[in-house]
């Protein structure tokens, strides 16, 4: 995004400082949600990404990658596919584990979702240290998918998440607008 639309959305992020614990500057999107304006430019630059990366899928990370990622599918006419934190799916799921900084987590997706011949782009608000969108790619390249890329509203750079992403993932496109 460029000039009018970037300060649109930056300005529409509010910075929460200390959420969830001491030390964490957090980026809120509610007040950008909330402004139809805001959540539309957004819409279409998300959109403009699944066309241009050829996707026949979006996959959204939970939670707030649900937001954003359903009304880009729509928008870009292609379908939704929800990734998940564990034991939320309820059909036949399988999972990728990730380290945190306290323990792990894991993300689940329903086997059937997606597929090979499926191309998918990931979509989620916020790149923090890429630890999510890592293991997400992982997950969905195990169904045989191609995933083209991920695209996040914004990339918090000194946590060298996309680092992380180009070099465990070969080069996935990360596409922070
Ligand atoms: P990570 O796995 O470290 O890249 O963080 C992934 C998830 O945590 C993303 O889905 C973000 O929505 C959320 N997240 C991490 N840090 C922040 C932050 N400072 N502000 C808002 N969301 C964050």
């Amino acid at each position: 995004l460029a000039g009018g639309d970037r300060e649109l959305l930056l300005n529409a992020i509010r910075d929460v400082a200390d959420h969830p614990r001491a030390g964490v500057v957090f980026k809120d999107i509610t007040p950008l949600l909330a402004d139809p304006h805001a959540f539309s430019v957004l819409t279409d630059a998300l959109a403009a990404a699944v066309t241009r990366q050829g996707a026949t899928a979006v996959a959204g990370l939970e939670a707030r990658g649900f937001i954003l990622a359903a009304p880009a599918a729509l928008r870009a006419g292609v379908g939704f596919v929800p990734v998940r934190k564990a034991g939320k799916l309820p059909g036949e799921t399988m999972g990728e584990r990730y380290e945190l900084e306290y323990g792990t987590a894991e993300v689940e997706l329903h086997t059937d979702a997606v597929g090979p011949g499926d191309r998918v782009l990931v979509i989620d608000d916020v790149l923090a240290t890429g630890g999510t969108a890592e293991a997400s790619v992982r997950l969905i390249r195990r169904t045989g998918a191609e995933v083209v890329g991920v695209t996040v509203l914004l990339e918090l750079g000194f946590l060298g998440g996309r680092e992380r992403l180009l070099s465990a993932l070969d080069g996935t496109p990360l596409e922070s607008l």
